[in-house]
């Protein structure tokens, strides 16, 4: 299932890349049109409470990304695939892929290359990913979600 974020929720989107799902972030209400004529199954999270148009819709009600991830618990929970957390790029939404570790020794700082073992990028933004990378502001939040 795919998630689409409403406008004002671009840092709760991030956080749904950061657990492996696939979460589209909406520039503009216009976009939602589009999204409407795809056949892939989605789901619109908002914090709007009148009709937006969306067949399908979960409204959230904290302003602070992280709590509504814990808002969103009860849904995400059994969607969490443990193998695809930190598995995306957080920025294009994109599935990361594993890359040289030769290619990544100019690109990324010398202590981090010299510490992880295991790189990856982003095929659509170039970005660099080490396990550390996003692994340590996420150790909570999962702690929170699969516990
Ligand atoms: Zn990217």
């Amino acid at each position: 299932m795919k998630f689409v974020c409403d406008v004002m929720l671009g840092k709760l989107a991030k956080y749904l890349r950061l657990l492996g799902l696939d979460a589209v972030y909406l520039k503009n209400s216009a976009q939602l049109k589009d999204i409407s004529g795809s056949k892939e199954s989605w789901v619109f999270v908002t914090r709007r409470t009148n009709a937006t148009g969306a067949p399908a819709s979960i409204v959230v009600r904290s302003e602070l990304a992280r709590r509504q991830v814990t808002e969103l618990k009860p849904i995400l929970r059994p969607l969490i695939d443990p193998s695809q957390v930190l598995n995306r790029c957080i920025e294009c939404n994109v599935p990361l892929e594993d890359v040289e570790r030769g290619e990544v020794e100019h690109r990324v700082p010398e202590f981090v290359f010299h510490h992880y073992k295991r790189f990856r990028k982003c095929a659509s933004c170039n970005r660099i990913y080490w396990e550390g990378s996003h692994a340590r502001h996420m150790t909570g939040l999962l702690k929170e979600l699969l516990d």
